[in-house]
């Protein structure tokens, strides 16, 4: 069975704990009970779009331990098909999250499991990734992987939505591929190579002179800024309280690959990508803050 959204990328345990302060070297500290949450920007996204309505596949790596049954477990609790999920002789990746009381968060990252999405393995699934209407891509995986998985969509007549985060420097055969490349406004300066400075209409530009078919830049409580062939414009943010923004970039990525399998365009997309991520903020966590279509279709009226 086809899926029209594939999302290829990271699934993470996010470990979160509670402490009074940051750990000195050498300290042992007292925090509060451990969380663990369904986290990874991959695993993130593919849930924000199938909840957004989308028939979505997964391709990634977890570990045959339990966080990896945990994470496929709530992969498959949104509506996310994960036949493709390979188990590796490997642990799952992990995210060890410090959180202080400013709410400030302190995360290392145990890639684990996901260094084993290799090249080879993408391969192995390249019928569920040539199938797709939009293959989906970010960089918590080895780059070699993500760079064929957007070669592979764009060859099956996917349309490719590249999610450069974490951020990295991306070549114009990489760029050309990217329809749209999405990246927040610091992604937007890594990929680049740019320095300092908040001209996003002119970053953008930059990104489609660098070869991006179109570019989304997202910009936190500014919104999102979208430069295609029709030319620039800007969607604001909805004002919201926003409670956790973890995982807000997912949200929209997701939501916005779910709007363009369905066929909508980019800027119509952003919009309803905006609204699910305004949603998402107002909520802790990432996937659980993940809003079903029709409770966002509410929140725009
Ligand atoms: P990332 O999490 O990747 O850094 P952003 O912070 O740019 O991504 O957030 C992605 C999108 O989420 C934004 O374009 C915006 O639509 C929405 N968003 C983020 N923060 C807020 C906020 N405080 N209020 C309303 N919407 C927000």
């Amino acid at each position: 069975m086809r899926s029209d959204v594939v999302v290829v990328g990271s699934a993470n345990a996010d470990l979160v704990v509670e402490v009074p302060r940051r750990p000195g070297g050498g300290e042992t500290l007292l925090g509060g009970e451990l969380r663990t949450l369904p986290g990874g920007k991959g695993a993130n996204q593919a849930a924000a779009a199938a909840r957004s309505g989308a028939n979505v596949s997964f391709l990634g790596c977890v570990g045959r331990d339990g966080n990896g049954e945990f994470l496929r477990e709530r992969l498959a609790a949104a509506g996310v098909r994960t036949d493709s999920l390979v188990i590796v002789e490997r642990p799952s990746g992990t995210a060890v999250i410090f959180v202080t009381p400013d709410g400030e968060n302190s995360i290392v990252v145990s890639p684990g499991a996901n260094a084993e999405m290799t090249v080879e393995r993408l391969r192995g699934a390249s019928g569920v990734l040539g199938a797709a209407k939009v293959v989906v891509i970010s960089l918590e995986i080895p780059l070699a992987t993500a760079v064929e998985a957007a070669r592979i969509g764009d060859a099956s007549g996917a349309r490719v939505l590249f999610n450069a985060a974490p951020s990295v420097r991306l070549d114009p055969d990489t760029l050309r591929l990217c329809d749209p490349l999405v990246v927040n406004e610091h992604e937007a300066r890594d990929v680049l190579g740019a320095g300092e400075g908040s001209d996003f209409r002119a970053l953008a530009e930059g990104l489609r002179d660098a070869g991006a078919r179109s570019v989304v830049i997202t910009l936190g409580e500014h919104g999102a800024l979208v430069l295609d062939d029709e030319g620039c414009s800007e969607t604001p943010a909805y004002r919201v309280r926003a409670v956790d923004t973890t995982g807000a970039g997912d949200a929209f990525v997701g939501a916005l690959a779910a709007e363009l399998a369905a066929g909508k365009g980019l800027r119509r997309a952003v919009g309803f990508a905006t609204a699910v991520s305004a949603v998402a903020v107002q909520r802790m966590g990432a996937q659980p803050s993940y809003a079903e279509r029709t409770e966002v279709e509410e929140f725009m009226r």
